[in-house]
């Protein structure tokens, strides 16, 4: 069984030379990232260098602690790893046997197909319908009953919308395996999920330093669920994929959530601004509890994101054109400086 690469628009330095910009000029609408990073990152990089002759201690507990703190569950309920990516995986490896059966909602984060598909697992992928990516829940309650793992992301990504908690809670209590919620935007929906992983031992919850924390580039996140799918996951990691610079700024930040709390709510403001603005512009916006936006714009979109991202350095995320969202593109909520800046191209290019 071929396993689908993940794709992902080109690199900064490319799209860069290929504009005729310096790379400081391309701006990504396209990695839901944050705009900034944390004012105190560069001196904490390098308050912890002396001790990078060492690996890191491979259990991880000062980054474990500030992730239990944050998450308000105990230290024996964190797993840590190279993003909520590598989390990803290892539940494909501690959940899903070899040719077992996983469950997704699609359109949604393509890792879990690809996770899928590295176990030569079947993946019943549940269609979301537009208008509000509604899934058939009885077909969805349904698969969930016979699979080994049930992976749903809230909010979802590339649309934007939350499934609403009736939902998500049939499907954990119908479901055989494991679910495993992808919570990657979880602080821009305002969701805690301390006391559904109290409530449910088959649950895991995936979190990450990635988005509201603007640390994207340490590449750390966690899981948080029952202490014994803790220890399955915990049993398939390799000892040491986060670096010890990464570890003491993403526990640095867990320490210190005001500054993600103040850029999640400017990106809420700046959402509902870009929201009225391209709509403005006669596009569609599909309502959004996450740090992006996705639009359809028609069909060209394919021809406006290449536009965007060749001619002016701006890069936004486009879909394939067999899919649901071939139409479509989604934007990251930035800075209004940027966003005005991509407002205007829009207006350029589609007029
Ligand atoms: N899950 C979702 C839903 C995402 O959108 C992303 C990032 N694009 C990730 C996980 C990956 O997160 P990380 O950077 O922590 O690996």
């Amino acid at each position: 069984m071929s396993v689908p690469a993940y794709e992902w628009e080109p690199a900064t330095r490319d799209i860069a030379a290929r504009a005729g910009i310096d790379p400081a000029q391309v701006i990504r609408f396209d990695q839901n990232t944050a705009p900034i990073p944390p004012p105190w990152a560069a001196e904490e990089a390098t308050r912890v260098t002396s001790e990078i002759n060492e690996y890191p201690d491979a259990d991880y507990l000062p980054l474990r602690k500030a992730v239990a703190g944050y998450t308000g569950v105990s230290p024996d309920q964190v797993v840590t790893g190279a993003g909520a990516d590598e989390l990803i995986d290892l539940c494909a490896k501690a959940f899903l046997p070899f040719g077992g059966t996983a469950v997704d909602l699609t359109p949604t984060y393509p890792m879990f197909r690809i996770a899928t598909a590295g176990r030569e697992a079947a993946l019943h992928e549940v269609d979301r319908r537009i208008p509000g990516f509604q899934p058939d829940d009885a077909e969805l309650v349904w698969a969930a009953r016979d699979a080994d793992l049930v992976w749903m992301c809230v909010p979802n990504n590339p649309t934007g919308h939350r499934d609403p908690d009736d939902l998500i809670r049939a499907v954990i209590q119908a479901a055989s395996g494991v679910v495993v919620i992808d919570g990657a935007y979880a602080e821009y929906s305002g969701d805690h999920w301390q006391n559904w992983v109290v409530e449910y031992s088959n649950l895991v919850v995936l979190g990450t330093l990635s988005k509201a924390f603007g640390l994207a580039g340490i590449r750390v996140g966690y899981s948080i669920s029952h202490p014994d799918l803790a220890a399955a996951l915990d049993g398939r990691r390799p000892p040491g994929s986060i670096s010890t610079v990464s570890a003491a700024l993403a526990a640095r930040a867990l320490r210190e959530p005001e500054r993600a709390v103040a850029n999640v709510a400017a990106v809420t403001e700046e959402r509902a601004r870009m929201q009225n603005e391209l709509e403005r512009l006669g596009f569609r916006v599909h309502p959004s509890v996450a740090n992006f936006l996705l639009v359809e714009v028609g069909p060209q979109a394919r021809q406006i994101s290449r536009s965007l991202m060749w001619e002016r350095g701006l890069v936004v995320r486009a879909f394939p054109e067999d899919g649901p969202l071939a139409d479509h593109l989604r934007f990251t909520i930035r800075l209004p400086v940027e966003n005005d800046r991509l407002l205007a191209a829009l207006e350029e290019v589609t007029s």
